[in-house]
């Protein structure tokens, strides 16, 4: 946790561009930006992912998301916004601290979305599901 660079930033010992903060989350730009305004939403408090965070830390940081969103929207005259959580490398996290993409959209800004291909072997993916959720 001591080489956490999110919990660095939180701790004002590397610097960022600070766009929000409150008693449990504080948002920045993100140095490598997929579109103009793209920030990070973090918890001050360090959980390695989104799955490890109490519901009510969670929901204190959704509040957040939704006002930089409203911001970001407002502010670069975005015509969409994306929100993205990454849980473990397979899923593209880099940083071991929960984070929220907050990424402003245009409809040129030349962005591909995830492609999907036709569902298959429904019944089966269904009862993996239902095992666990009952
Ligand atoms: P993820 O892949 O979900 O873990 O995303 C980590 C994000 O953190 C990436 O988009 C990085 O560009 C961003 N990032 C890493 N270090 C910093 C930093 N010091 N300041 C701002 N953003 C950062
Ligand atoms: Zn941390």
């Amino acid at each position: 946790m001591k080489a956490c660079v999110f919990c660095k930033i939180v701790e004002g010992k590397i610097p960022s561009h600070k766009i929000y903060e409150d008693k449990q989350a504080l948002a920045f730009l993100d140095i490598n930006p997929i579109t103009e305004g793209h920030s990070l939403v973090v918890s001050k408090k360090h959980y390695n992912h989104f799955l490890e965070a109490d519901e009510r830390e969670l929901a204190e940081l959704m509040k957040a998301t939704k006002k930089v969103s409203e911001a970001l929207k407002k502010a670069l005259n975005a015509q969409g916004i994306n929100i993205g959580i990454n849980i473990g490398r397979a899923a593209g996290q880099l940083v071991d601290h929960l984070h929220i993409h907050v990424i402003p959209r245009h409809g040129n800004d030349g962005l591909k979305s995830w492609e999907g291909k036709p569902i298959e072997n429904t019944e089966e993916t269904l009862k993996k599901i239902k095992a666990v959720l009952g």
